[in-house]
Formats: C-alpha cells, structure tokens, sequence
C-alpha cells in the first residue's frame, strides 16, 4: 500500500479545492444577516412582530433579539434559540414563538482571534475596534471565555398598552456573575444602519453550560477566543401590523437608545 499516502494527500487536496470552490459559489444571502423589525420600532413600543423561530432558524444559528411581549432576552448559538427570563433562566425557544425584535446569521467566522483580556466592555469594544476590517460592514461576533464578572439584564413580559422601550427597560432586572464560562453572542452595527439596529456594540451571554445568559450590561472577560463573521448582506423583514405601520418611526434619540440598551440612565 505504499500509494496510500499520496492518495490521501489528492483526497485532501481535492477536499479542499471542493471546499473552497463551495465557499466561492455560496449564495450571498448565505453570508446575510437576517433582521426581524427594527430597533426603532421597538423603542417606540412596538412589542409584538409576526416572525416565528422556526421561520428565523431558516435564516441562521447565531443572533440575540427579543420576544413578543418583550418576555425576555433572547440569544441563539449553534443554533439553539434560548430565551433568558427575569429570573436569569435560558430555556429552549419552540418555533411557534414569535419575535418583535431579531438579528441572526449563519455564523461562518472569516476570522479568528485570541484575546488576552479585558478590564470592561468599553476595553473590549476597544479591542475589537482595532480587530475588524471595517467599520462600514455589519459583523457577528462570537467570544468565548471566562468571565469574572457580568452584570446581566433581562426585562419583564409586558402587557398593553404597552410602554416604550426605555420605559419597559426602568422596570429589567439585572443579575450579576462571578468567573462564569461561556459565550459573547454580538454584532457591531455600522453606524449608518442606527434606524435600524443598535449602532455600535450589542452583545448577550449565554453559559457554557446553557443554564443562564442575558443582555450585557457590563463585564470584564480573561483569555478568550475571538471569531468575526463579516456580513455581506442584510435582509429585514417588516410585521405585517397596524402598529408598526402607525408607529412614530425615524424620531427616536440615539440617546434614548443608549439609556434603554446600554444601561446609561
Ligand atoms: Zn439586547
């Protein structure tokens, strides 16, 4: 069998041109971040939406959004969808549950990076500031690390008439974690896409162990692996409601923003 070994080494080759020939044909809408209504449209109270989590695990394994009701936090991985309550509990989403609010991709890393640390989520973004390749392309991005502190939030189901975003989020609870494993599930919106989604930073957590997660508030992370996911695409869908074609879209305040998703109040 002394031709073995070469055999293997064309069956590789061949592998891999197939696999590169793959990633060259792959259709753009592949590597799309798919986006179920707009963060403008939840400022302004528009809580409920029409896109289900089956229909959203047809466009990707990675994101983080909301509920209808605003019931809590959401963060996909891998693609399980998890839904993070007050009480700090992730618990499997059903596919018949519906989103106001969602960002998710395919998650294919274009680049990966290892991470030393960092003191805060402002270090952080910092950090991954002078990692991506442009400010102007929407990316996903996946850190997975320790992290000796987290201060998590999530918000309360609400009921009609439903308050604004800012409002809803004086009412969140925020829980705090100590050395905990796991996964930073974020996107890095460009600064133009600010109607549409959070401009800048948004990240939730999940554990390592899946047992919790939230909406990031805060933390400090120690060695960490890193991974990028450039979107070259961005396809938004719109509910199909009164509310959302009433609502007073295009008026909010960055401010406004920043206090209901950054915890600056
Ligand atoms: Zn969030």
């Amino acid at each position: 069998m002394r031709s073995a070994p070469r055999t293997l080494w064309l069956l590789a080759l061949v592998t891999a041109l197939a696999a590169a020939a793959a990633i060259a044909r792959a259709p753009r809408e592949r590597d799309a971040v798919f986006q179920a209504s707009t963060i403008g449209a939840l400022l302004a109270g528009v809580f409920d939406g029409d896109t289900t989590f089956a229909e959203l695990a047809r466009h990707g394994d990675f994101g983080l959004g909301t509920f209808n009701e605003l019931d809590g936090e959401m963060v996909a991985v891998d693609g399980r969808y998890y839904q993070v309550r007050t009480d700090g509990r992730a618990v499997r989403v059903a596919g018949t549950q519906r989103t106001p609010f969602a960002v998710v991709k395919w998650f294919r890393a274009d680049r990966t990076l290892s991470l030393e640390g960092a003191a805060s989520l402002a270090e952080l973004e910092r950090l991954l500031e002078g990692a991506i390749s442009s400010p102007n392309v929407l990316t996903a991005i996946r850190i997975e690390g320790r992290f000796p502190d987290l201060s998590l939030r999530s918000v309360p189901r609400q009921t009609r008439p439903y308050p604004g975003l800012l409002e809803a989020t004086r009412r969140q609870t925020t829980f705090a974690l100590r050395e905990v494993d796991g996964v930073l599930v974020g996107f890095r919106t460009p600064a133009y896409m600010a109607d549409l989604n959070v401009a800048g930073y948004h990240f939730h957590f999940l554990s390592r162990d899946r047992s919790t997660g939230g909406h990031v508030l805060a933390c400090s992370i120690g060695r960490a692996r890193v991974q990028l996911d450039e979107a070259r695409g961005f396809r938004l869908v719109l509910p199909a409601t009164r509310e959302f074609d009433r609502a007073p879209l295009g008026t909010q305040s960055q401010e406004e923003l920043d206090r209901a998703e950054r915890g600056r109040r």
